[in-house]
C-alpha cells in the first residue's frame, strides 16, 4: 500500500536511472524520454558537467543562510540578466514560488492589486499562483480564489484591453501555454500586449517556467516576440533537476523588494546555484541555442509531413523543442501506447500530446521518436478501421 497522497496519476512503470535522452525502468527497459522531467532536464539526464559542479559543491558547503553573501547567486544572476531584459534576480525553489514573488512584487511596486491572466494558463499550485491560473479544474474545491485575478482568452487583444481597470497592477502571460495545451501567442497579440502595458503603466509579467532556459531556441521565449517584460519567472530547466526557481525584475522594481520584504530559507542555495551556473553556461550560448532552433524546426516539419496524414491528428504547433500534437480525441491511450513502445511523452490538456525532449537530443533520437509516433498512430488507425 502506498502512503502517498494520490495527487498524481502514476505510471505502471518506475524509472530508475537516466543518461542523456534515455531513461531505464526497474525491469531494465529503456525509454526515449521526451518529457525530460517536464522541461527540466534540458541538458539530458545526469549531464557530467552538472554532476561534477554539484559534487564539488557537496564537498564544500551545502547550505548557508541568505544573511551571507553567496557568490554563486551573483554568478547565476549575472548570466540570467546579461544581454537580456531584467536587472535583478530573486532566487526561490520552484515555479510557483517564483510566481508568488512576482505577484507580491507587482502589488508592492504599483500599490495596486488587480492582475489579468489568460484562460488556459498555468502558473502553479499555491494560493496566489493557483488564482493566477486560468483553469477552473485547478481551482475546483478550494473555495474562493484570491480575488484579484481576471482571465481573458489568449490572442484576444480586445478582451485584454477591456479587462484593464484603474486597479490593474500587472498582466501575466506564458508566450506558449504549456500545461494548457501548447498554445502559441500570436505576434499581433504580443505587440498589443506590450503597447497596452506601456500606455497604462501596467507591469508585464512573463512566466517562462516551462518555455525559458533555451526550450524554444532562445534563452527566453519572449525574445521571439521582441517583448520587454518587467518581470520574468523561471524554474523547471534552471537546475537541470536540482530544485531552483528565480524571478527576474527590471531595475525600476528594485526598491520594492527591499531588505525584509520577501525571502526564502533555501532560495539560492549553493548546491542549486552550482547546478544552475553550469546549465546557463551550456545553454545561454548562441551556438547551442541555434542548434535547438534548427533541430526543432526540422523535427516539427517532419512531424507535420508524417503525422498530419493520420485522421486523428489535427494540428502540430510549437516553437523550438516545445511541440504539441493536437488530436481529435483524448490522448491518454495514445500516450500509454507510446510509453509501451519506449517513448515517454505527456499530454497537455486532454487532446494534445506534448513533446519536450532534452535540448541535447540528437537528430537520430528525433528520428527514432518520429518513427515510434508514426507506428503508434498507424496501429491505432488500423484498429479503428477494423472496429468500424
Ligand atoms: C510547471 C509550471 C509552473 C509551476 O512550477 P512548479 O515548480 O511546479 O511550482 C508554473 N508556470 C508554468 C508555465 C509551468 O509550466
Amino acid at each position: 500500500m502506498s502512503h502517498l497522497f494520490p495527487t498524481y496519476g502514476k505510471w505502471d512503470i518506475e524509472i530508475k536511472s537516466g543518461s542523456g535522452a534515455f531513461v531505464v525502468d526497474s525491469n531494465g527497459k529503456s525509454y526515449l524520454d521526451f518529457i525530460a522531467g517536464i522541461a527540466v532536464c534540458n541538458l539530458g539526464h545526469c549531464h557530467p558537467k552538472v554532476i561534477n559542479a554539484v559534487k564539488e559543491q557537496l564537498d564544500t558547503l551545502w547550505h548557508i543562510s541568505n544573511l551571507s553573501p553567496i557568490q554563486g547567486q551573483e554568478d547565476v544572476a549575472k548570466k540570467l540578466t546579461e544581454n537580456h531584459t531584467g536587472d535583478y534576480v530573486f532566487f526561490c525553489n520552484s515555479g510557483t514560488e517564483a510566481n508568488e514573488a512576482a505577484i507580491k512584487l507587482a502589488r508592492k511596486a504599483t500599490g495596486k492589486h488587480h492582475i489579468i491572466s489568460l484562460v488556459n494558463s498555468f502558473h502553479g499550485r499555491t494560493l496566489g499562483s493557483m488564482a493566477a491560473t486560468g483553469q477552473e479544474k485547478i481551482h475546483a474545491g478550494f473555495g474562493p480564489m484570491l480575488s484579484t485575478f481576471d482571465y481573458v482568452p489568449l490572442n484576444d487583444i480586445h478582451a485584454l484591453q477591456a479587462a484593464v481597470n484603474e486597479e490593474t497592477a500587472a498582466i501575466v502571460v506564458e508566450v506558449i501555454q504549456g500545461e494548457g495545451g501548447v498554445h502559441v501567442m500570436a505576434q499581433s497579440f504580443a505587440d498589443g500586449l506590450q503597447a497596452l502595458c506601456e500606455e497604462k503603466g501596467i507591469l508585464l509579467i512573463i512566466d517562462e517556467i516551462q518555455t525559458g532556459i533555451g526550450r524554444t531556441g532562445k534563452a527566453y521565449a519572449y525574445e521571439h516576440y521582441g517583448l520587454s517584460p518587467d518581470i520574468v519567472t523561471l524554474a523547471k530547466g534552471l537546475g537541470n533537476g536540482f530544485p531552483v526557481g528565480a524571478m527576474i525584475g527590471k531595475a525600476h522594481l528594485k526598491e520594492s523588494f527591499s531588505a525584509g520584504s520577501h525571502g526564502s530559507t533555501f532560495g539560492g542555495n549553493p548546491l542549486a546555484m552550482a547546478a544552475a551556473k553550469v546549465v546557463l553556461t551550456e545553454i545561454f550560448n548562441e551556438e547551442f541555442l541555434d542548434e535547438v532552433a534548427k533541430k526543432g524546426k526540422t523535427f516539427k516539419a517532419k512531424l507535420r509531413d508524417t503525422l498530419l496524414d493520420y485522421s486523428m491528428v489535427q494540428e502540430i504547433r510549437g516553437i523550438g523543442l516545445m511541440i504539441g500534437i493536437e488530436c481529435n480525441t483524448d490522448v491518454t491511450a495514445i500516450v500509454k501506447a507510446l510509453r509501451d513502445k519506449g517513448l515517454l511523452v505527456m499530454n497537455a490538456g486532454s487532446k494534445v500530446i506534448r513533446l519536450l525532449p532534452p535540448l541535447t537530443v540528437t537528430n537520430e533520437e528525433l528520428e527514432q521518436a518520429l518513427q515510434l509516433l508514426s507506428e503508434v498512430f498507424q496501429e491505432l488507425e488500423t484498429k479503428q478501421t477494423l472496429t468500424k
